[in-house]
């Protein structure tokens, strides 16, 4: 119920407009990383220090024309570029749709062959994160391009799909980030249960790790995270061969308990005036991030922006009944 109420809102363009007028709020601001590149490349300069890697996320929801595709474009080029400028450790995560997926396929397959291109140069990774079903085949189709021409693009893994066993045979040959999956599928292309979840899970990061080139195991999942280790060290598995991978913000400690156990280690850093699709996100992953937004909502500067989500409900609401 609660996971619904969170990706409903997160798929909200009215509140994802006003959110981006009033900047960081709600909380969000423990797992947003800033809304420009200069705040995110001194946390990634933190990150670095403890030896942790980054993947860098500059936010961007609901495009729906070429211009703010090719803005998005524009401002993932400025990423890159600040990466190198730099010298930080960090590569890129980027969304299909916010090039303009959902606009026109040769569209998007050129703004991300030209971004994949320019990262190229300085042998920086560009990961396509991958989002909900009907963008699932797209994503891969241009994976599929991208990689005809370069070496440096990989993907995403839901564990939840289906056909997720299917995919992960094909593209054993690229570095690959595993994830439970983050979005509300229907039961007849995703399992919707967790054990059949994590069990899936488990099979698709050990096939990987056995069969694959690279493999990056994104979860906060204690469980998982300690049968990973056991695994790589029963199999001997080289560590060089996999990563751990959890969201900025997001059990801090153990991040740097595994980068100081050895382990390769990186975080997810996303940054960007878009931050509210991403935050809703997490709220509907798991109820207990709601503490994230209780410790803030409650003040007098963040009165104003619940009112308005408030009032933007029941508007939505009306308007559906009607
Ligand atoms: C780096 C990264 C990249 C991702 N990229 C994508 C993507 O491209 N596409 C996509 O669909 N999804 C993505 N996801 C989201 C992912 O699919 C899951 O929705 C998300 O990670 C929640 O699942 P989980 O495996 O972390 O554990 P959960 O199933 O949320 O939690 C399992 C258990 O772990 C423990 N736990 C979890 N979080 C915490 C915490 N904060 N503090 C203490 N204990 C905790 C609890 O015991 C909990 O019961 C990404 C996640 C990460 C970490």
């Amino acid at each position: 119920m609660l996971k619904e109420f969170f990706i409903g809102l997160s798929q909200n363009q009215f509140l994802n407009a006003a959110a981006q007028k009033y900047g960081l709020q709600l909380g969000a601001q423990s797992v947003v990383a800033g809304t420009d590149i200069h705040e995110a490349i001194e946390t990634i300069k933190e990150l670095n220090k403890s030896g942790i890697s980054a993947t860098v996320d500059n936010l961007g929801e609901f495009v729906h024309d070429r211009e703010e595709a090719t803005a998005a474009k524009n401002q993932i080029l400025g990423v890159v570029e600040a990466i190198h400028e730099a010298g930080v450790d960090a590569h890129i995560s980027l969304k299909a749709s916010q090039l303009g997926l959902d606009i026109d396929y040769h569209f998007a397959l050129s703004n991300l062959r030209e971004i994949v291109g320019a990262a190229a140069k300085y042998d920086m990774f560009v990961n396509i994160d991958m989002e909900d079903y009907g963008r699932l085949q797209p994503s891969f189709d241009i994976l599929d391009e991208l990689s005809k021409d370069y070496g440096n693009v990989g993907t995403v893994i839901q564990a939840y799909f289906h056909r997720a066993e299917d995919d992960i045979r094909d593209y054993k040959d690229y570095r690959l980030r595993i994830v439970k999956g983050a979005y509300k599928e229907p039961a007849n292309v995703a399992y919707t249960e967790k054990e059949e979840i994590d069990r899936n899970f488990i099979k698709l990061i050990e096939y990987h790790l056995l069969h694959g080139k690279f493999t990056s195991v994104a979860t906060h999942d204690h469980h998982i995270i300690g049968h990973v280790k056991k695994f790589a060290e029963e199999n001997n598995i080289p560590r060089d061969k996999f990563e751990f991978q959890m969201l900025y913000g997001f059990r801090r400690d153990m991040q740097h308990e595994l980068a100081s156990e050895g382990y390769n280690f990186t975080t997810y850093v996303p940054f960007g005036k878009d931050w509210y699709g991403y935050f809703m996100r997490r709220l509907a992953e798991r109820p207990q991030n709601l503490n994230l937004v209780a410790k803030q909502v409650f003040t007098p500067k963040t009165n104003g922006v619940i009112a308005l989500a408030a009032g933007a409900f029941l508007l939505g609401r009306m308007s559906k009944r009607r």
